[in-house]
């Protein structure tokens, strides 16, 4: 057992390479009291459609796509578009040296997003922010929740939240190559899977795209990317001014891994007994994939599709892999 509990822990020395943008210029709101939120009205019909950068703080791609889209001064042909650096104190406290310790304040500002939370009597830095930016996201037709990963050299990935209702959308961006229908997290509901964006019921849509890496160039061109895109499907910009500034080669086609389980740490025992990483394929169906205090997980299915697998250390509540299959 040995050898393939030190193989799942390979050194991670991230290399930061991209620069935190300037926003401090963008603090003062647009058509808004809100600090960082910037609502763009057309004064036309249309859409309300909101893209969100910083959910997590050290994610620094989103912030860099809206902080290129802000200083071209974009305005909405028809509808309203609402641009907004969410998690703006996390982000403010970014550190080259400690990285990951800038997610976030005092939680994952990606599971408050349940009424039972958001209008509970608990608080911290990001339920104070997320109750100020509450009442745009539920006027929001559709949203597009820019984020990044820890795994170095991670491609890209678009999670539709978990029904098909997003996959259109997702599908319409014609970008990233991988799209995900998954299950959500146990510790909490994430900004895409709030209200009706995640009824079926409902029109609204919002789709959350993993840009690739932290702190890789690739990341923040692939948040432009996708956010123009975005824009672009709306009709809320020219085609040809969104044509002209996409730097990210199409796939051919793009693919949906269906995720079934999640795999969240019981005890701060957890460790992966394979070699894991982003999109790794395991095989074989029973294929031992991680022990917990005392409990063992295997592979469910042949073809298991690993998703995000976690670098740090387990926490109990905390998913550390979610396992799929790519749809056929
Ligand atoms: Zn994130």
């Amino acid at each position: 057992m040995t050898p393939a509990l030190l193989e799942s822990f390979p050194p991670f020395n991230p290399e930061v390479r991209l620069q935190p943008p300037a926003i401090e210029r963008w603090r003062r709101g647009t058509g808004t009291d809100v600090e960082f939120v910037h609502v763009l009205d057309s004064g036309r019909p249309g859409p309300t459609a909101m893209v969100v950068a910083l959910t997590h703080g050290n994610e620094l791609c989103g912030a860099i796509a809206l902080d290129t889209l802000l200083r071209q001064d974009v305005k909405p042909l028809r509808g309203r578009l609402v641009l907004v650096f969410a998690n703006v104190e996390a982000f403010g406290r970014f550190n080259a040296v400690e990285p990951f310790s800038s997610r976030c304040v005092d939680e994952d500002m990606n599971r408050v997003w349940d009424d039972a939370v958001l209008r509970g009597a608990r608080h911290s830095a990001e339920l104070r922010r997320a109750r100020e930016l509450a009442p745009f996201v539920d006027a929001a037709d559709v949203l597009l929740d820019l984020h990044s990963m820890q795994e170095a050299g991670a491609p890209a990935l678009t999670i539709c939240g978990m029904t098909d209702k997003s996959v259109p959308l997702a599908r319409a961006l014609g970008q990233p190559e991988t799209l995900l229908v998954d299950t959500g997290h146990a510790a909490g509901l994430r900004l895409i899977d709030r209200g009706g964006f995640a009824d079926p019921g409902s029109d609204r849509q919002a789709v959350l795209v993993e840009c690739g890496s932290h702190w890789e160039p690739a990341s923040a061109e692939m948040a432009l990317d996708v956010t123009l895109r975005f824009l672009r499907h709306l009709a809320m910009v020219d085609a040809d001014w969104a044509d002209a500034q996409l730097r990210v080669p199409a796939p051919e086609r793009q693919r949906l891994v269906r995720v079934g389980e999640g795999v969240t740490a019981v005890t701060p025992e957890f460790r992966f007994l394979v070699p894991t990483h982003h999109l790794k394929v395991v095989p074989k169906a029973g294929t031992p994939l991680a022990e917990d205090g005392g409990r063992l997980w295997l592979t469910p299915h042949d073809e298991c599709v690993l998703i995000m697998p976690s670098r740090r250390a387990g926490m109990a509540g905390q998913t550390m892999v979610r396992l799929g299959r790519y749809e056929s």
